[in-house]
């Protein structure tokens, strides 16, 4: 491993840390379990397809996915925790969403230009999406989730050791993840 990316891993995770994330792990994207069963999950059952700038169709093709992930040869896997009920979710995944693309920025100032947030939501920023990459009003703050990039966050997690299962009902409590593309 060389120098410079000692020192990035170094650094970010210290910036992980001290924002309060401290569950998560290092990974490298090219290994991770990228299918098409997953956008074909967002065309077919996903409310925000079609409606939300951050989702299909408004994202590359699982090729174009698996491809860019390739191109990376690290990324931090980020567990997050919610447990306070449907009303005060948007607010959660929002504040989340806002530390998390500061966290993307601060590694991007710190000379690993090849930064990018894969969220562990659609897009949250503001409280109805145009729906339209044209009229998004926050176009550099706009990330896909993981599930945009056709990745199969279900068995990823599982294969890292974490806990995640399909929701039943919105009370319950929920593990998401988000990831970082690093270098
Ligand atoms: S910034 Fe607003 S308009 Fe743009 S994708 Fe996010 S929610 Fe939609």
């Amino acid at each position: 491993m060389g120098e410079l990316l000692t020192d990035g891993i170094l650094f970010v995770d210290k910036l992980l840390l001290s924002r309060g994330f401290d569950d998560y792990k290092w990974i490298r994207p090219g290994n991770m379990p990228v299918s098409y069963w997953v956008r074909m999950k967002c065309m077919y059952g996903c409310p925000d397809y079609g409606r939300n700038a951050s989702c299909p169709p408004n994202a590359p093709t699982i090729g174009e996915c698996k491809a860019l992930l390739a191109e990376y040869e690290k990324a931090v896997f980020i567990h997050l925790f919610y447990d306070s009920g449907p009303k005060l979710m948007k607010d959660w995944v929002m504040r989340k969403q806002k530390e998390l693309l500061d966290i993307e920025k601060n590694i991007f100032m710190h000379n690993m230009e090849k930064a990018f947030l894969l969220s562990f939501d659609n897009c949250n920023l503001c409280d109805k999406c145009t729906g339209s990459v044209d009229t998004c009003r926050f176009p550099y703050m706009r990330r896909p989730t993981m599930e945009a990039f056709g990745i199969d966050v279900f068995s990823l997690a599982k294969m890292l050791g974490y806990h995640i299962s399909v929701k039943k009902d919105f009370k319950e409590s929920t593990n998401r993840y988000a990831l970082i593309l690093v270098n």
